[in-house]
């Protein structure tokens, strides 16, 4: 998925978790069942691009996703564990990026890389978007 979807169901989980005891694992585990859900994203694994490109894609997707996950709950949930949890939604993609960008394929780097690829299934646009777009809109209703 998306950075941003991650982070958006990570901040609904924020919400309907307040304790972080369940909310923390619950956000990590529900990234790789996001990633199940067949879906459209920046295709960083195959698509060839510059490295800066990729880190700039990826920063915007990641931003875009805390701007929308703070402006929908920050005035319910406290900042610290907003941020934490869209963060750790995000966790895995954070620990591959070293894989990609510095070319670190060794463990952890390497081990989430493989097993995430493993996971994503892909889905072209527009379905990609409007399936994924529709599952981060029901974690919004459910929790808003
Ligand atoms: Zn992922």
């Amino acid at each position: 998925m998306l950075d941003a979807s991650h982070a958006v169901i990570g901040a609904s989980l924020a919400k309907l978790v307040p304790n972080p005891v369940l909310g923390l694992p619950l956000a990590l585990g529900l990234h790789f069942v996001g990633d199940l859900v067949p879906h459209w994203d920046l295709r960083t694994r195959h698509v060839k691009r510059s490295k800066l490109t990729t880190i700039a894609l990826s920063l915007t997707d990641a931003g875009i996703g805390y701007a929308l996950g703070w402006w929908l709950f920050n005035q319910t949930v406290p900042w610290p564990y907003l941020a934490l949890m869209m963060f750790i939604s995000q966790l895995p993609d954070w620990i591959e990026a070293p894989y990609h960008i510095f070319d670190w394929k060794f463990p952890p780097f390497s081990s989430i890389k493989h097993l995430q690829s493993r996971l994503h299934r892909k889905l072209d646009l527009p379905w990609g978007l409007i399936w994924q777009g529709l599952i981060v809109l029901l974690f919004i209703v459910i929790s808003l």
